[in-house]
């Protein structure tokens, strides 16, 4: 995706400056509010981005907590059109500091208390898509015989009693 090539051009707009909080005694927390009209995670565009993130110190490191809302593109299943799917991001991750008592592969509270939340909130959003997207809840889908996307109307296929699998062949006949 010509997307993920671009989106280190600009700095993550999803990266917090949290060394205040490594200082602080803990149980200390600042909450966030975050309210995007868009704003890339890594190769994904997240359209919007709306909720509250809280981050806590704790004795292992920050504790991020939150809620977000967003909305996906994807394409609806049934009739391949594009379309949005509105989700919940749910955040509740430790970033470890400092880093080197990290468990292997856990998150990191980065250089100077930074912590960039994009790979995380990217990845709870493709996690929070459901499998079955559909552009509305009665999609009537597309005519398996000539495509038409029968949310714009019939195309009269459905007396046609051809096994819709020689419908290509017929097509090429
Ligand atoms: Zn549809
Ligand atoms: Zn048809």
């Amino acid at each position: 995706m010509s997307e993920q090539a671009n989106s280190h051009r600009w700095p993550s707009r999803l990266r917090f400056n949290y060394g205040f909080l490594l200082e602080a005694t803990l149980g200390t927390f600042r909450v966030t509010e975050l309210d995007y009209p868009d704003v890339h995670a890594e190769d994904i565009i997240l359209r919007p981005l709306k909720g509250k993130i809280t981050a806590t110190r704790t004795s292992e490191g920050i504790y991020i907590s939150g809620r977000l809302k967003s909305k996906l593109p994807t394409e609806c299943m049934r009739c391949l059109e594009p379309t949005e799917q509105p989700i919940t991001i749910k955040l509740d991750d430790l970033f470890y500091y400092p880093p080197h008592l990290a468990p292997e592969g856990e998150f990191v509270v980065g250089e100077n208390g930074f912590i960039d939340l994009a790979p995380l909130i990217r990845e709870l959003s493709l996690l929070a898509l459901p499998i079955q997207s559909l552009c509305k809840p009665d999609c009537q889908g597309l005519c398996q015989e000539c495509g038409q996307n029968l949310n714009e109307g019939d195309c009269g296929c459905q007396d046609d009693d051809i096994d819709p699998r020689f419908a290509k062949l017929r097509e090429l006949l």
